[in-house]
C-alpha cells in the first residue's frame, strides 16, 4: 500500500520513526531534523482524520529503563512540531488502554522502545561464546515476537517512516509487519524518498555516473566500492584511503593514514575499475601536516612523496580539480566520506571543492544523493545542503542499500 493513497480516517496508525535525536546535558534537543523529517507522513495521517501513535528509539539504553534516554524528554518539542497535544505513554508495552482512548486527530508517544531486550531481540548479558547462548537467542527471538504483535495489537495500520534503522531486524522496524496485512502496512513518505533516491543511483541512472567514496578506510567502503564498480562510469577514492592505494603503488606516504593489510586489495580495486572500464580517479596531491592538528604546519605535496614526519591530510590543488572534472559533467553523483580531516577548518578545502562541483553539476540537471555522517556534515558545515539533490538521513541503512543489501524493515513491508 501507499501511503498517499491510504486514508488514515477512524483509523489507529502506529508508526515507527527516527527520534534519536541529539540532546544536550539539560535534556534540550540540538538538532532536529529527524523530527523534521518524520512530519509530513505524521500530518497526513493526523490531518485524514486518523489517531497516531509514535514509537521510537532513543540512543543505545541496551534494553534498561535508563531516564537519559526518555522519549519523554522530547514530548513538548514534538507536539510543538505537530501543532497539536502529544500524551505520554510510558511504558510502550503497556499502552493498549491508552492506545484504545485515542481519538481522531490525537497524538500517543510511546517511550524509549529500547528499554526492553525484546526490540533488538539479542539476548543481554550472556557472552557469544557461551554455550547457553544459542538456546538463549532463540528465546529472545520468540520474546521479539510477542513484543512485536503486543504494539501490533493497538492500532490498525503500521506505517515505517524511520530509514536510519531500516538495515536492523528489529520488533519495531521489521517483525511487527507480520502482524498486518498488505493493505494495512507501508513505508511513510521519508521512507519513500531514501528509497527513491537510491534507486535513482542503483537502478535508474543517468550517465555519466560519478560516486566519491571518502572517508578514513578503505576496509568500511569495500563492499560498497565492489558493488559501484560495476554501476559507474567515474570512480573517485578520496581521504584518508588515499594512502593506502599510494603506498600500494610504491609511494612514499610519511606518516599518513594507511591500511597495511589492505595494500594488495587496493591494488586489485585498480586491476578491477580498469578491467571494467571504470574511470578510477585518485589523488595525485595533497596538502600535508606536521601534526594530526588544525594548525599544523602544511605543504603541498605528491602522495607519492609525502616526507617523514608528514602525514596527508587534505586533497592538493591538482587532485581537487581532478575531482572537479570527474563530477561537473555528471548527471548522476553519489557522495560519501570527506576527502580529507574536514573537522579541521584548515583542512576541508578537498571536500569543499567535492561539494561545489556537486552543487555545479546539480544545477545542471545532475541528480546528486549525499549520504553518510561525515559527508552530510560537509555539506552541512559548507550551507550546501539544500543545493544538492538530496541528503539522506541514513547512516548504515544508506550504505547498506548502495551495497545492494536488501533492508529487513523495507522488505518487510514491500516483501
Ligand atoms: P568514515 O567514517 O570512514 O567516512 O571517515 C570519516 C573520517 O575520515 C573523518 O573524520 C575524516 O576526518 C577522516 N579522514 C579523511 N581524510 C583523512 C586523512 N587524510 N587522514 C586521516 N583521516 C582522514
Amino acid at each position: 500500500m501507499k501511503i498517499d493513497n491510504f486514508n488514515f480516517a477512524g483509523k489507529k496508525a502506529i508508526v515507527r520513526v527516527d527520534f534519536n535525536v541529539p540532546l544536550d546535558e539539560n535534556g534540550n534537543i540540538t538538532d532536529d531534523t529527524r523530527i523534521r523529517g518524520a512530519l509530513p507522513t505524521l500530518k497526513k495521517i493526523l490531518e485524514d482524520g486518523g489517531s497516531l501513535i509514535i514509537m521510537s528509539h532513543m540512543g543505545k539504553p541496551k534494553g534498561k529503563v535508563n531516564p537519559k534516554f526518555s522519549l519523554g524528554q522530547i514530548k513538548d518539542a514534538v507536539a510543538a512540531a505537530l501543532g497539536r497535544d502529544v500524551k505520554f505513554g510510558p511504558d510502550c508495552a503497556d499502552a493498549a488502554e491508552a492506545a484504545a482512548n485515542l481519538k481522531p486527530g490525537e497524538v500517543l508517544l510511546l517511550e524509549n522502545l529500547r528499554f526492553y531486550p525484546e526490540e533488538e531481540g539479542k539476548p543481554v548479558g550472556i557472552d557469544k561464546e557461551d554455550p547457553a547462548y544459542a538456546a538463549a537467542k532463540d528465546e529472545m527471538k520468540k520474546r521479539q515476537k510477542d513484543f512485536a504483535k503486543k504494539l501490533a495489537s493497538y492500532a490498525d495500520v503500521y506505517v515505517n517512516d524511520a530509514f536510519g534503522t531500516a538495515h536492523r531486524k528489529h520488533a519495531s522496524t521489521a517483525v511487527i509487519a507480520d502482524y498486518f496485512d498488505a493493505d494495512s502496512k507501508m513505508l511513510g513518505y521519508l521512507m519513500e524518498k531514501e528509497v527513491t533516491a537510491v534507486d535513482n543511483i542503483l537502478s535508474d541512472i543517468k550517465r555519466p555516473f560519478t560516486a566519491i567514496m571518502g572517508g578514513s578506510k578503505v576496509s568500511t567502503k569495500i563492499g560498497i566500492i565492489e558493488n559501484l564498480m560495476d554501476k559507474v562510469d567515474n570512480l573517485i577514492l578520496c581521504g584518508g584511503m588515499t594512502y593506502t592505494f599510494a603506498k600500494a603503488m610504491g609511494g612514499h606516504i610519511g606518516q599518513s593514514i594507511c591500511e597495511d593489510d589492505k595494500l594488495q586489495l587496493a591494488l586489485d580495486i585498480m586491476a578491477k575499475a580498469k578491467a571494467k572500464g571504470v574511470n578510477l580517479v585518485l589523488g595525485t596531491d595533497c596538502v600535508a601536516g606536521d601534526a594530526f592538528s588544525n594548525d599544523a604546519n602544511t605543504q603541498v605535496v605528491s602522495v607519492m612523496e609525502i616526507p617523514d614526519g608528514w602525514e596527508g591530510m587534505d586533497a592538493g590543488p591538482e587532485t581537487r580539480k581532478l575531482f572537479a572534472d570527474a563530477i561537473k559533467g555528471a548527471k548522476t553523483i553519489l557522495w560519501n566520506g570527506p576527502a580529507g580531516v574536514f573537522e579541521f577548518d584548515n583542512f576541508t578545502a578537498g571536500s569543499r571543492a567535492i561539494a561545489e562541483a556537486i552543487v555545479e553539476a546539480t544545477d545542471n540537471g545532475a541528480f546528486s544523493l549525499v549520504g553518510g555522517g561525515d559527508s552530510v556534515a560537509c555539506v552541512n558545515k559548507f550551507g550546501l545542503a539544500d543545493q544538492v539533490s538530496y541528503v539522506s538521513t541514513g547512516g548504515g541503512a544508506l550504505l547498506e542499500a548502495i551495497e545492494g543489501k536488501i533492508l529487513p524493515g523495507i522488505a518487510a513491508i514491500k516483501g
